[in-house]
Order: C-alpha cells, then structure tokens, then sequence
C-alpha cells in the first residue's frame, strides 16, 4: 500500500467471521475488498511511522471501530492501549503482543496463538532490523533481537511491514552473527551481513 509498498495485513476468523485491520497504510478500497465477508471489530498498529497510517482517518471513519496501539504512541490517539503480553482477540483466535523497541519506542509485534505467523511490523526484515535513528535506539534493537525476537521458535514465519515474509530459523545464524560483532555507536539501515 501507498508509496513506501507498506504491508497492511486482514486477519479473519473463519468461524466467527470476525476481523481486524493492521497498519492501515493507504488505498482504502483495497482494505475494504480484503476486509469484505467479515466483521470488522479492531484496527491495530504496529507502530506509528506515518507510512503505516496514510488510511488510518478514513478507515477510522468508515469502520467505526477502536483503534488499538502501544501506550507509547501518544501521537495516534488510540481507543485502546496495548502492551507486552496482551492478547487481542478476534472471533476464536487471539493475538499475543510483543513490545520490540528499538526502530521506534511503540514498536509491537502480533503473534497468532497456536500458530507460527507473526507481524512483525518494522522490527525486522529478511535482510536486516528496522531503520534506527540514534546508535541509542541500535542497542534498543540489538537488546530486542537478543531477548524476544530470537526467543521465537525457529518455525517461526514473520511477516514484516515492508517485503516478503520469511521463516525466523532460515535467518537466526545471520541474525546471531550480527549480533556477536561489535557495531560501535552506529546507527541507521542495518544488514545482517555488516
Ligand atoms: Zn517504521
Ligand atoms: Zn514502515
């Protein structure tokens, strides 16, 4: 969606037909038609780069259900404040929050209960972690990486907020080898490789 090729992600319960929209980021007729047969109840933000909201008033507006974000998002007014350990839920299924700072404070991930997807929003990618902007936030990254996002198991399939989805096992050695180097004060667009 829109200019950044942003990934909006619809969940749907199959039996309840309920829904949710994650990261609203433009075109709002192509969220509709994903969002068509179902019951919308939620829209969930991974985090608030503007680049995830370009259709966030109006699916707001149209929807008229609460918006849900990590209490560090002050600037997105949310209905519904999410942390560490929440779980959502929509129909029969639930969608357990995971806090992972590091390219911005309000940085969440959604893990589908008893299922290996997760969106993992801008906190990691095939090639590299999610964009830093002080070496103070790499370490927040670095510290995310170590302690929740490596604690995944490896069938893990993550589905990020930009490009193709990927299984955490086919990335944990790069990721580990990343993270055994010394990056200094760096900060900025990362890869596993560097
Ligand atoms: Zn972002
Ligand atoms: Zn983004």
């Amino acid at each position: 969606m829109g200019p950044w090729e942003t990934n909006a992600y619809v969940l749907i319960c199959p039996t309840t037909r309920q829904s949710i929209l994650i990261d609203p980021a433009g075109e709002p007729e192509t969220l509709l038609e994903m969002l068509a047969d179902s019951e919308p109840i939620a829209i969930l933000l991974t985090h608030s780069h503007f680049d995830h909201l370009g259709a966030l008033d109006e699916m707001r507006a149209t929807l008229k259900v609460p918006l849900m974000a990590h209490s560090a998002a002050v600037a997105t007014r949310a209905d519904r404040w999410l942390d560490h350990g929440h779980i959502v839920r929509v129909g029969e299924h639930g969608l357990k929050v995971y806090h992972t700072p590091g390219h911005i404070e309000d940085m969440i991930c959604f893990a589908i209960v008893d299922d290996p997807r997760v969106i993992v929003g801008d906190a990691i990618f095939e090639g590299g972690p999610g964009h830093t902007s002080s070496s103070e936030a790499f370490r927040t990254t670095l510290q995310t990486l170590r302690n929740v996002i490596l604690s995944w198991p490896d069938d893990t399939v993550c589905h990020p907020g930009h490009g193709p989805h990927f299984r955490l096992g086919d990335r944990r050695a790069a990721i580990e080898a990343f993270l055994s180097k010394d990056h200094g004060t760096f900060f900025g667009d990362a890869t596993w490789d560097m």
